[in-house]
């Protein structure tokens, strides 16, 4: 299942997306209205709105992102590092969250921002300590994401804050998908329709169970948090007026628009 938040008359709500559409469309999709909140039981309420008449919100407000680096082997060589031995996360915070079709602000700070297309886990329910085999039955499904990135101010300041935690760098979108198997899908960033990255989930150096066996070992994880997987290798810069679009096999595009924040 696909579940969208959205808002409608001031409202906002959670709902399924049923339907097909042409890539990079959202003609012909319609949202049934879930009753309740995805995290718990829920029922479909059978009313129906069309895709197009309604503001996607990100799919989920998390109470964090943890975000991995250089999880993809050339993508750490391109940044000129080694691969690190084990995972390491950094956060991004919750103000950093935006969906798809809202706008990246380039902040003031910083002349090379930089895209990152990613896998993103949204968790489903609280857990700490989680086992691999149970790393499963804690996931609710997966987004995409775009780690946007202050690449100069990540490389002079030693925590990354601001380089990577600034409000609109982390778009989340367009939905969450339920039934997915992730271990091996195309994952692809476009600018103004030209193809920059392009990998496959299956190249991560370490899986989505190392990730969330790691994060749990230190903190809770809460329903709604985002785990953010790693990118191939191809980041490279916005500018103002862009068009990123983040695509994954299996759930759909992200998009967003760089603006200059006036
Ligand atoms: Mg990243």
């Amino acid at each position: 299942m696909r579940i969208a938040r959205f808002s409608i008359d001031g409202n906002v709500a959670f709902g399924a997306v049923e339907g097909e559409s042409p890539p990079g469309s959202t003609d012909g999709l319609v949202l049934d209205i879930i009753k309740g909140i995805p995290f718990a039981d829920f029922e479909l309420s059978g009313t129906k709105v069309p895709l197009s008449k309604v503001r996607l919100l990100p799919p989920v407000l998390p109470n964090k992102v943890v975000a991995f680096g250089r999880n993809y082997a050339d993508h750490a060589k391109e940044m000129g590092g080694e691969v690190p031995d084990a995972p390491f996360a950094f956060f991004k915070p919750s103000t950093s969250v935006i969906g798809s079709g809202d706008e990246i602000a380039y902040p003031s700070f910083t002349e090379e921002l930089h895209h990152e297309a990613e896998l993103a886990v949204v968790i489903g329910r609280m857990c700490r300590e989680v086992p691999r085999e149970r790393v499963k039955d804690v996931i609710l499904g997966y987004t995409c994401a775009n780690d946007v990135t202050a690449r100069d101010v990540q490389r002079r300041e030693k925590q990354w804050a601001r380089a990577k935690g600034f409000d609109s760098s982390c778009p989340l979108g367009p939905w969450v998908e339920t039934d997915l198997d992730p271990s091996d899908l195309t994952i692809q960033c476009t600018v103004n329709g030209q193809q920059r990255q392009l990998g496959r989930t299956s190249e991560m150096i370490h899986s989505i169970e190392d990730l969330i066996v790691n994060i749990t070992e230190a903190m809770t994880l809460l329903p709604g948090d985002v785990i953010l997987t790693g990118t191939p290798a191809g980041v490279g810069p916005l500018s103002a007026g862009d068009e990123v679009a983040v695509t994954i096999e299996g759930i759909g595009t992200l998009t967003n628009k760089v603006v200059k924040r006036g």
